[in-house]
């Protein structure tokens, strides 16, 4: 697995610089491709001494020519407050960038991974979510651009399969969380967790009774590797995620207990279109990859209140920003 050249793009984000500092350890040099849309220098700034790791500024939507074994495409904005700021760069980025990443793939022989999400099953009738099920989505609504963005690059990776042959791995990640995380992007996680820590208001959206499934950093880098190794005829998509299904009451009380905080849960209007439940069926991925989730919620809520105890402590600025 080791001593490729391998592109990581957005990989100074949450999850592209935990891969990158992942696969540098695996004996990989590494590429790193980033507009620094969302991400940011700090995540990636204990790398960047590392002669195997390069850095590149630059914006997907536009050709990239580069000379490497395989592509983790990860570049895009995540969460609903940072894909809504500007709602058609998500699109561009998500389709012009999987365009070019494919075109890329497709010049150089290299094989291709592309970041999906669970939100291409959109607001599932069917739960838990798998892989099978076509979702859904409403075209037009403020989830769209990016739901819509990652369906259509779904599509894009199997046309290029079905017409070039390419080697091509589709990932639906699930819900994410763990250190490195933004504090400004509006996460439940990220922000139940500052305002515990401030003991400012928990801001609990709707009655708190939608559910999802939060998977560990560490626990979803493991699967992405270990999907990008499998053979030519694995394609995916594969669910990645973790199959502890909590409602978001659950998680304010247990992020309240574990921070122990004096904060009261105060309510704010559900967002338009925000999905009800949301449970991976990761049985693929268990047979497939030979992988299951070894974080529990509780111990992976306690390693990232520790992050963002410290950052608040070392740039209480940049959790304002
Ligand atoms: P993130 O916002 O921290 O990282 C995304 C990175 O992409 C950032 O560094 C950003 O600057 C970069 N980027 C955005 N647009 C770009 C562009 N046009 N060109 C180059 N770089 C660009 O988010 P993350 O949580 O690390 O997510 C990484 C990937 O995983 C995304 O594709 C996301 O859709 C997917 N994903 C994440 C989750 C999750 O819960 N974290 C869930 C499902 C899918
Ligand atoms: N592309 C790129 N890097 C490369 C090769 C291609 O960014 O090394 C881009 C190219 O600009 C094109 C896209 O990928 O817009 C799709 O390439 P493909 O070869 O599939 O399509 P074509 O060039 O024939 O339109
Ligand atoms: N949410 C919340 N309070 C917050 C942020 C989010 O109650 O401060 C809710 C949100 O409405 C959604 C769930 O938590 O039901 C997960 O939101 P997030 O933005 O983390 O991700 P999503 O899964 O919706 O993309």
């Amino acid at each position: 697995m080791g001593n490729r050249t391998v592109l990581v793009t957005g990989g100074s984000g949450f999850l592209g610089s935990k891969l990158c500092e992942e696969l540098l350890k695996r004996g990989n040099d590494v590429v790193c491709v980033d507009n620094f849309y969302t991400g940011s220098k700090r995540n990636i700034r204990h790398l960047l001494g590392n002669p195997r790791f390069e850095l590149m500024r630059h914006d997907v939507s536009f050709p990239l020519y580069v000379e490497v074994d395989e592509i983790y495409n990860l570049a895009c904005p995540a969460s609903p407050v940072h894909y809504q700021k500007d709602p058609v760069q998500t699109v561009k980025t998500c389709v012009h960038g999987a365009i070019n990443m494919l075109g890329l793939a497709k010049r150089i022989g290299a094989k291709i991974l592309q970041s999906s999400t669970s939100e291409v099953y959109g607001d599932p009738s069917v739960h838990p979510q798998v892989e099978e099920y076509w979702g859904n989505v409403n075209p037009i609504g403020i989830r769209s651009c990016y739901d819509e963005g990652k369906r259509c690059a779904e599509t894009l990776f199997n046309s290029y399969r079905l017409q070039c042959d390419l080697d091509i791995k589709i990932v639906r990640i699930f819900n994410t969380y763990g250190p490195g995380m933004h504090p400004n992007d509006g996460r439940v996680v990220s922000n139940f967790i500052l305002q515990a820590l401030q003991n400012q208001p928990i801001t609990i959206y709707g009655d708190g009774s939608q559910t999802r499934s939060f998977c560990y950093r560490d626990d979803l880098i493991e699967a992405m590797i270990r999907m990008m190794a499998t053979p030519h005829e694995i394609t995916g998509p594969i669910n990645i995620g973790n199959p502890g299904e909590f409602t978001i009451l659950q998680l304010a009380e247990m992020v309240i207990e574990l921070t122990n905080s004096k904060s009261e849960i105060i309510r704010k209007e559900l967002p338009a279109d925000d999905p009800k439940q949301r449970r991976p069926d990761i049985t693929k991925a268990k047979e497939i990859l030979k992988w299951e989730p070894v974080t529990p919620l509780r111990k992976g809520l306690e390693l990232t209140i520790e992050y963002f105890d410290a950052l608040l402590k070392e740039d209480p600025e940049f959790c304002r920003s």
